[in-house]
């Protein structure tokens, strides 16, 4: 149960004076549906209103706050006109400008011959300068109502800043005083203030410099989000393992047969790999190992000789896929393998119903079956395994916490393979509680994709290739990302750059968008495949599963809109097959640094793992891997592309802080109890035997 002293903080932010539903649902878009979420959204900028410049002197473009004189009213002649106040000091004239005004409220707040102080941006047009929509229009009796400083934080459509300011308030104003949960050396060797303390000056920035997340009030807050992460994920493996394993060692007969059935030698990689893992199942420990590398780097060779090693010992094993689609292709090709090894390999996946599937699990439940390949259907209820040892979870791009607590209960190994290179430091926080293998390098049998980088002035060179590489017999894709903001104009420039390839180059040119019928779309890939045609015009659509060996060159434009990973994952597409591939990369100048750094990025590596540190330095982690949905990896505080220290320093004092006080009985466990409510890791304090 979550201590009552918390229990204000998670009210919901209607609870607030001055927000109703309308306003709930705006501050839930951009923070969420909790005070404590608005607590945890930090200031993004700094106004600072305390530049009082004479109107003669004031920059443009900057902040400021003058004292002025109404003069005059000069209404719009028009609707679509602006209304405008004219106003002055001593040294020069400033127009108010208004756009849809309502002319009463004007000449109440602003009455010519009024002195008034008014905030805002000025910007100058010609010779005037000018204020449009002033921030504060005070009387000067009320300046004490215009903050020096004021925080400004990520808004949406309809929320206006002051009222995010507002609610921010008072959402802080409900943080209670906790009790302290870090280590008193540690946090004065690292000079950070209290818990509130941390929180109130994060949200009172007074200059740029406050925002920097090395301030001490900044790293504290973060540290604390990590801490709760890996003390939760701590929690959840010491569960895990509490459930203990089998030593599992198997005499390689089987792996023997397989290996020897293989059309190709194991790499050096996948050697590694499968050393790790036998010695994770020969321990008596549970194995909890991720398996990364890029889509076909050999992944699934791996598993499944690590399940023969299972079989070899006596057990049964499970192979898990994410869909139904999936399971069947691994089923699929890894039939041949087991049938040359000798050992029954069944599907079972939501399809599989009635009299044949009872027969499965029956055989299943003798021990008849050595692996069981399907969905998470493996894991209903009624499926009995007679002696699973191994259970190996693919989850592709997807992160799946919940198929691994599926597995809880079970004492099985567990080995998840994941095609997405996650950074070290991420590894470390959406799988802290698991080893790592990786299959670095470049899949097997792949040919190095020579990548260039070149300006859209120079389009006319790239159609010049293109025209005779396909005279040759080449085949490539042209990507036109999507970049405006309707689809409608991205898929007519999409449509007009296949016309002009087609004018150019030729019939063989295709077209293929998300807006198509699947079925159009899907015979059109499918004469790409074939090579009917020989290019292929694309918006981003063919990012996932397309797989067509004989396609040698892929053509990217506008390459500075796309992110490092999907740059990698297109360039995946060629250099499939025996022949020497390119990737050309076209940009729109001019290039903003990030983009430039990404392009460059591209050109020196295709290693995915280098490639998603680039990223995660370049973007931050919540872009890079697409989280938000899985909620996993999201940190409000936290930034992991700065605070990558603060997140080793966290894992070692949550092993410190298990190690001394396992069940967190202690004063300092019972206020990290707290703190893991505080950042909503219920799940975590119920592993907890004294919970
Ligand atoms: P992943 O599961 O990582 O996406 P796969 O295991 O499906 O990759 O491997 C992709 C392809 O590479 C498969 O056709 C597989 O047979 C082949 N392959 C695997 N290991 C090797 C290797 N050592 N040498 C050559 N080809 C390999
Ligand atoms: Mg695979």
């Amino acid at each position: 149960m979550r201590p009552a002293i918390l229990f204000p903080l998670f009210a919901e932010t209607r609870t607030l004076a001055g927000v109703g539903p309308r306003l709930e649902k705006l501050i839930k878009e951009v923070a969420g549906p909790r005070l404590v979420d608005l607590a945890f959204d930090l200031p993004i900028a700094v106004i600072d209103r305390s530049y009082r410049p004479k109107l003669i002197e004031a920059e443009s473009g900057r902040i400021a706050t003058v004292a002025v004189n109404v003069l005059d009213h000069v209404p719009g002649f028009d609707k679509r006109q602006p209304y405008k106040v004219r106003c002055s000091d001593e040294t020069a004239i400033v127009e108010l400008v208004f756009f849809h005004a309502k002319a009463d409220y004007l000449t109440q707040t602003l009455p010519p011959g009024s002195q008034r102080i008014v905030s805002g941006r000025i910007e100058r047009f010609g010779g005037r300068r000018q204020m449009a929509h002033p921030d504060y229009i005070l009387d000067p009796a009320r300046e004490a109502d215009l903050p020096a400083h004021e925080p400004v934080y990520g808004l949406t459509a309809g929320l206006p800043s002051k009222v995010m300011v507002k609610a921010a308030k008072g959402a802080l104003a409900k943080v209670p005083n906790l009790p302290e949960w870090l280590d008193p050396t540690y946090r004065k060797e690292r000079g950070w203030p209290d818990f509130l303390d941390a929180l109130t000056t994060a949200h009172n920035p007074v200059h740029e410099n406050d925002l920097l997340p090395a301030m001490p009030a900044r790293a504290r807050l973060a540290f604390d989000e990590l801490l709760a992460n890996q003390l939760a994920l701590l929690l959840v493996r010491t569960k895990m393992r509490e459930t203990k394993g089998r030593a599992l060692t198997g005499d390689g007969h089987l792996r023997r047969k397989a290996i020897a059935a293989l059309p190709f030698r194991l790499t050096e990689a996948q050697i590694a790999a499968l050393a790790e893992i036998d010695a994770d199942m020969a321990s008596d420990a549970r194995m909890l190992r991720l398996l990364q590398g890029d889509v076909g780097s050999g992944k699934t060779v791996v598993a499944f000789l690590s399940l023969l090693h299972a079989i070899e010992a006596g057990c049964q094993g499970a192979l898990m896929a994410p869909t139904e689609l999936l399971a069947r292709q691994h089923f699929a090709a890894l039939s041949p393998l087991a049938e040359q090894s000798g050992v029954r390999m069944e599907i079972l996946t939501g399809r599989e119903k009635g009299a044949p599937r009872e027969a499965l699990l029956d055989a299943l439940a003798k021990g008849e079956i050595d692996i069981l390949v399907g969905t998470h259907a493996l894991f209903s209820d009624d499926v009995a395994f007679r002696n699973l040892g191994l259970a190996v979870v693919d989850e592709q791009h997807r992160f799946g916490v919940h198929q691994r607590l599926s597995l809880q209960g079970r004492n099985a190994d567990v080995l998840v393979m994941t095609a997405t290179p996650i950074p070290r430091t991420l590894a470390l926080t959406a799988y802290g509680d698991m080893e790592v293998s990786r299959l670095h390098g470049r899949p097997p049998g792949r040919q190095p994709v020579e990548t260039g980088v070149l300006s859209a002035e120079r389009l006319g060179e790239v159609v010049a290739h293109l025209r005779r590489a396909i005279e040759k017999g080449a085949r490539a894709y042209w990507v036109c990302p999507l970049v405006a903001e309707s689809e409608k104009i991205d898929l007519a420039a999409a449509e007009e750059r296949a016309i002009e390839l087609k004018a150019a180059l030729g019939d063989g040119v295709g077209l293929v968008h998300g807006q198509m019928k699947p079925s159009v779309r899907d015979a059109t890939m499918e004469q790409f495949r074939t090579g009917k045609i020989s290019v292929l015009v694309a918006t981003t659509v063919i990012e996932v599963g397309v797989d067509v060996p004989e396609a040698t060159i892929m053509v990217v434009e506008h390459a500075e809109r796309f992110g490092l990973a999907q740059l990698h994952q297109l360039r995946g597409r060629v250099g499939r097959g025996p022949e020497r591939s390119h990737c050309l990369l076209v940009y729109h100048p001019p290039l903003g640094e990030t983009a430039k750094a990404r392009l460059k990025t591209m050109r020196e590596t295709d290693d995915g793992f280098v490639i998603a540190e680039e990223d995660l330095r370049l973007r931050g982690p919540g872009e890079l891997l697409g989280t938000r949905q899985s909620g996993q990896l999201e940190f409000r505080m936290a930034d992991l592309s700065v605070h990558g220290e603060l997140l080793a320093a966290a894992r070692d004092d949550a092993k410190m802080i298990l190690l001394r006080d396992p069940e967190l009985k202690s004063p300092r466990g019972a206020a990290l109890r707290t703190l893991l409510y505080l950042f909503g890791r219920d799940e975590a304090v119920k592993y907890l035997r004294a919970g």
